[in-house]
């Protein structure tokens, strides 16, 4: 059901954005920690592979090769590695998201470069019809658990559902939607769990492939006019790339979206707290039960049990 079956043995697909590594000993250190993490805890059956594709340039796809050597030498797995070229994905991609870029990026322009960051919004249009599940996942993260039972969350997909993410852990989208919550002062958006619309974090998403080419909705929503409409309609202005746009469009059409426990993307950042929202932080940054992943999001540091 989660992949492919080649040769008989079930295929789990996980796909990380790996670009200009070569170039930040940071991002490094949070790949040694994330690699090392899912390795020590991945357990999988006989006959099944964990196939672990990454969206690279070629200085850091050649560092990548040679630090996963080390990262996945104690690996009790079968494991794929596949390389993806980032400047061959984008040419696939910009045609794509080029219309919602402009309001979903930094700056006012839509760069070419930044298609990439709209990548898993049209991942089901990328890969291949025969890829009909895949994970994102952050480079800094830390796995607590077996990633296997990540995938375990696919059949727990409501009809309807094309995307599982977890919400956002900070009021941010509570200050994006600013302007809409001053004219609609009742809304849930932006408003912090249990009952509200706090808006998605993209560190960790279940992307059911299958379901994406399957849903007119889905795809209605990834054209110009219809982002266009949404846009004016929340006043929406983001510069998060895929995250906003799944927010954005998760505001008017939640059943899209199946919520996975807190626990599955435990974000550390509290940028927030110290700008202006120290007042309902918790509200949102609260997360109860077993912690599966941590997401030290904006260079925050990870916990170390
Ligand atoms: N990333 C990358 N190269 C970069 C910056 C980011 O490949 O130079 C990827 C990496 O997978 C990273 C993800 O983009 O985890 C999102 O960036 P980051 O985790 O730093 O954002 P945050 O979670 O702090 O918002
Ligand atoms: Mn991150």
């Amino acid at each position: 059901r989660k992949g492919k079956n080649q040769a008989g043995g079930q295929h789990y697909h996980v796909l990380m954005m790996f670009t200009k590594v070569d170039k930040s000993r940071s991002l490094q250190d949070k790949f040694k920690v994330a690699m090392l993490s899912m390795v020590k805890h991945g357990h999988f059956l006989k006959g099944e592979v964990l196939v672990l594709h990454f969206v690279s340039d070629k200085a850091s796809q050649q560092l990548g090769q040679r630090m996963l050597q080390d990262f996945l030498q104690d690996a009790t797995f079968k494991y794929e590695v596949l390389f993806h070229d980032v400047a061959e994905l984008t040419q696939t991609l910009f045609p794509i998201v080029e219309a919602m870029q402009k309001h979903f990026s930094a700056g006012s322009g839509a760069y070419y470069s930044d298609a990439i960051f709209f990548l898993s919004v049209a991942m089901h249009h990328i890969m291949p019809e025969s890829l009909t599940h895949i994970v994102q996942l952050d480079l800094d993260l830390k796995y607590r658990t077996n990633i296997r039972n990540l995938f375990q969350e696919f059949d727990k997909f409501p009809p309807g559902a094309v995307i599982g993410i977890i919400r956002e852990m900070q009021p941010v989208y509570r200050h994006t939607f600013w302007q809409y919550r001053k004219e609609n002062p009742q809304t849930k958006v932006g408003e912090p769990p249990p009952d509200g619309l706090p808006g998605f974090n993209s560190g960790v998403m279940l992307l059911d492939l299958q379901a994406m080419r399957a849903s007119a909705l889905y795809n209605q929503l990834l054209e110009p006019k219809n982002v266009a409409k949404l846009a004016d309609k929340y006043r929406f202005r983001g510069h998060l790339g895929d995250q906003d746009f799944f927010t954005m469009i998760g505001m008017e059409h939640p059943d899209l979206f199946y919520s996975l426990p807190c626990g599955w993307n435990r974000q550390l950042c509290t940028w927030w707290r110290d700008h202006g929202y120290g007042e309902v932080f918790q509200l949102y940054y609260h997360c109860d039960g077993p912690v599966y992943i941590y997401h030290g999001n904006c260079n925050s540091p990870i916990p170390d049990d």
